[in-house]
């Protein structure tokens, strides 16, 4: 039974669930594990589907899942590619593993920086073939995924996209002064990748009851089983209102993390001194959740990892967040280092 409420995706007049399908856990699911997911989704009502070129085997499990049925269900996709020739070649590769001959939604993944939007724009950039493609009916509609609420605005205000994606939690809630307003007036349909903060979030009721406070909003968590599915969804049967309590649970989450954490992305990955960031990252929340002795003792290999650092940088520039990933991990090493005196006492 489905009790999933549709919404109108923006000026594309698309109607989709009020809840969609992110698909990178999909990657890690065999094939006939990824299929029943999947269908289980579809069968307790949601319609939207997003994936990406990058995601692996992602749009291929979602191509098979859904054959035969393939105006039940509205796909988006799309690339990290900033050139018109590698976009072409990127839409052609997405329709394939898709198995289909259109994408509702073909989206610029990642734009988060001024230059790469110069050169998407600028001749011979990825702009030009995303319409191309649209032109050709490859494609219904163009959006873009950004990391940055500021890059977004700008993107948002060109009127050329439909759609815009970005991280969105009761933890990052950047988006939802400008970038929201700017989105409504130009009528581009809003996706919330993250919703449970790159898995910084692990109260999925409270995630779910904040996102349900921008009914324009359409979040797209990822899933990789079919319990995930039915307890997600089962937020959406009933009203599910923030109380005084879930709000001061959101607040206790903030404090812990501070304006500066890990989301898990790891677009910083592989360091080439082999420290193992991400994991490394993630030290301070698993010693204040769980205690200082489990997290010296599950994450001893990162940690000790992070003494190859020679801060070359390299991370930098990958991460979307502007993380300053070489400050932070000699801080969290000097806290584990804390950590190990206190315990060894
Ligand atoms: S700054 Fe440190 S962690 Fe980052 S890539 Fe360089 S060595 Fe690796
Ligand atoms: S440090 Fe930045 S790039 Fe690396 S995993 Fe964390 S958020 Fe992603």
């Amino acid at each position: 039974m489905s009790f999933m409420r549709e919404i109108i995706f923006g000026k594309t007049g698309m109607k989709v669930s009020e809840l969609g399908f992110g698909g990178i856990p999909l990657i890690r699911l065999d094939k006939e594990t990824a299929d029943s997911v999947l269908r289980r989704a579809f069968d307790r009502g949601i319609t939207f589907y997003d994936t990406a070129n990058m995601y692996l085997d992602s749009e291929e499990k979602i191509g098979a899942a859904f054959r035969g049925m393939r105006d039940r269900v509205v796909i988006a996709s799309k690339s990290l590619k900033r050139d018109a020739a590698g976009m072409a070649g990127h839409i052609d590769k997405s329709l394939r593993r898709l198995q289909t001959d259109y994408i509702d939604l073909y989206q610029l993944h990642q734009v988060s920086r001024e230059a790469d939007w110069q050169t998407i724009k600028g001749p011979g950039g990825a702009l030009e073939a995303l319409r191309a493609a649209q032109a050709e009916g490859k494609i219904r509609f163009i959006g873009f995924s950004s990391h940055s609420p500021a890059m977004a605005v700008k993107l948002a205000v060109t009127g050329l996209f439909c759609s815009v994606q970005i991280p969105f939690n009761f933890i990052e809630v950047a988006a939802a002064d400008e970038l929201f307003q700017a989105a409504r007036s130009g009528h581009l349909g809003i996706l919330a990748m993250k919703p449970f903060a790159g898995g910084m979030i692990d109260n999925a009721k409270i995630a779910f009851k904040f996102l349900r406070q921008y009914p324009h909003v359409l979040p797209i968590p990822g899933f990789d089983s079919v319990a995930a599915v039915d307890e997600v969804v089962s937020f959406y049967a009933t009203e599910n209102r923030v109380t005084p309590d879930d709000l001061a649970e959101m607040e206790r989450y903030r404090s812990e993390l501070g304006r500066q954490f890990c989301r898990r992305c790891e677009y910083c990955q592989p360091c080439p001194n082999g420290v193992l960031i991400t994991q490394a990252m993630g030290y301070r929340v698993i010693a204040q959740r769980m205690s200082p002795a489990v997290a010296v003792e599950f994450c001893r290999l990162p940690m000790e990892s992070t003494r190859e650092c020679n801060a070359c940088g390299d991370c930098l520039e990958k991460c979307p967040y502007e993380l300053p990933i070489p400050d932070m991990l000699k801080s969290l090493y000097e806290l584990y280092q804390q950590h190990r005196q206190v315990l060894k006492k």
